[in-house]
């Protein structure tokens, strides 16, 4: 029986190790929160969005695609509610200086602060109890200037989500291609937080990469809409391997909820930090029509500005006009003859989110030869290296039989060679990087032509004839 993850260290020292994740600049000292992905990790990362990417637009008629630049039009986070409400609310230790997040804070038995009472509460990073000031909203987009002069230089901000990109681009998408209501926009992309504590390694960083659907309906259809998403979006996470104790919905309480939000749940994730805590990894919401209406609000904010001439735009918002419904981000329903703003379904996940859930969940030990052997059992369509090809030895033939087939399959996947010290410690490098199956030329494949095949989880060895090599890899890996 395998053991599965219980330190988050272990996996941080298996990912730095073997080349999957590495502290941002590390040999300064490394910056705080951020994190690069080395060639393991980079392979991994991008399995994972191409097969999100897969489930969200290729397999589906009414999904397309969008890349949408990370710095915006200001009045974009004016109209979306970001200038004004996205903050957290956080308090400092009197103690020890630490700023956290009221909603993080626990009690000496791990219950959650309620109603902002922080007098029983503990101090994440002393232990200190009760010693917090009073609450205050900390900002959490980054701020930066565009443009080269200082006369018309604008103060702009870093995306704090993709979402926006898509809804300003509604009315592009609805003009330029083919869709009709019910549709959605997928956009897999970088946002960035300034975010008040991170945590547990690529958890929660002030940089990472959102995959992000906005599904337009017609109101009044959006609930059933809600429950397809959800459905499809757990069904994901199942598909691509995650064992399914260790995953769950929640479904957000009323007083939690978003103020555009009708309803929204978490996809959660056990994590193996905190009190092996359930952590959010995506969350689905029904956003109603409100940012389309915001925008609509927001455009003619714009306008009214171009028209007077004005040097600032101004910081409110103008009110909705009685027939916002008519207005220019409203769809009109041909066949119907019906106008309206459609209301949206979001499913909103984490690329670098997921990929730790996937990392962690792949994560085991077990004992081969009396000996711990650590292995990655990732679903093979995430496996960073698909097959890794290694002659028994240097000699015979073998390495030129062995790179012959290693380079006859890399253009159909990810495949490495190697040739260097003992079989058994090459085949242990891949059971640590997560190689499904390692292919080895040895004295036998001379006489019968044949190779043998280690498969990474059962440790069954079979022989298969190098005819048919590629087509049994293709199959095993369902590529
Ligand atoms: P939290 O409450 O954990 O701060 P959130 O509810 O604000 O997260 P959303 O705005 O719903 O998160 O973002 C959607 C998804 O983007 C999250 O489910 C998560 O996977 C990912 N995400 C959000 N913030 C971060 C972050 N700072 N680092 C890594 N991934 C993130």
């Amino acid at each position: 029986m395998a053991e599965t993850l219980e330190k988050l260290d272990d996996l941080v020292s298996l990912c730095k190790r073997r080349g999957f994740i590495f502290q941002s600049s590390d040999i300064y000292g490394g910056l705080a929160s951020c994190y690069d992905y080395g060639p393991l990790g980079s392979e991994l990362k991008r399995n994972v969005k191409n097969e999100w990417w897969k489930a969200a637009v290729q397999m589906r008629d009414n999904m397309v695609g969008i890349d949408c630049s990370i710095l915006m039009h200001p009045m974009v986070w004016k109209a979306s509610g970001h200038v004004d409400k996205f903050a957290d609310l956080v308090t400092v230790c009197q103690k020890c200086n630490t700023r956290t997040r009221v909603d993080h804070l626990k009690n000496a038995e791990n219950e959650p602060a309620t109603n902002n009472d922080l007098e029983k509460m503990v101090c994440p990073s002393c232990g200190t109890t009760g010693k917090f000031s009073e609450p205050m909203a900390f900002k959490l987009m980054f701020e930066t200037q565009m443009g080269a002069n200082a006369d018309d230089a604008m103060n702009v901000f870093l995306r704090p989500e993709t979402a926006q990109g898509i809804f300003v681009n509604y009315s592009n998408v609805l003009n330029s291609s083919r869709v009709k209501i019910p549709f959605g926009i997928a956009q897999i992309g970088k946002s960035f937080r300034n975010e008040v504590t991170t945590k547990a390694f690529i958890f929660r960083t002030r940089e990472f990469e959102q995959m992000e659907i906005e599904f337009f309906c017609e109101p009044g259809t959006d609930d059933q809409w809600y429950e397809h998403w959800k459905t499809a979006r757990m069904q994901w996470y199942l598909d691509l391997g995650i064992n399914k104790e260790n995953l769950r919905f929640r479904d957000h309480d009323p007083d939690e909820l978003a103020h555009y939000a009708k309803a929204c749940v978490d996809v959660e994730y056990k994590f193996p930090f905190g009190q092996g805590d359930w952590q959010e990894l995506e969350g689905v919401a029904n956003r109603t029509d409100y940012d389309l209406r915001q925008h609509q609000r927001g455009m003619r904010a714009v306008t009214r500005w171009i028209e007077n001439k004005r040097d600032t735009l101004g910081t409110t918002l103008p009110d909705e006009r009685d027939d916002w419904h008519k207005g220019p981000l409203s769809y009109f329903d041909e066949p119907n003859k019906k106008r309206y703003v459609p209301y949206v379904i979001e499913p909103s996940a984490g690329a670098d989110r997921g990929t730790l859930a996937f990392l962690v969940d792949a994560y085991a030990v077990d004992e081969v030869g009396g000996k711990p052997r650590n292995l990655l059992k990732f679903h093979p369509k995430l496996a960073p290296i698909k097959a890794a090809f290694f002659p028994l030895v240097k000699k015979e033939g073998m390495p030129e039989k062995a790179r012959a087939m290693y380079d006859d399959m890399r253009g159909l996947f990810n495949c490495f060679y190697d040739e260097k010290g003992a079989v058994g410690r090459r085949y242990r490098r891949q059971d640590e990087a997560g190689t499904p199956f390692c292919v080895t030329v040895d004295g036998q494949t001379t006489e019968d032509n044949t190779v043998t095949v280690r498969d990474r989880d059962t440790l069954e060895q079979v022989r298969v004839n190098c005819d048919q090599i590629k087509s049994y890899l293709r199959e095993k890996l369902d590529m």
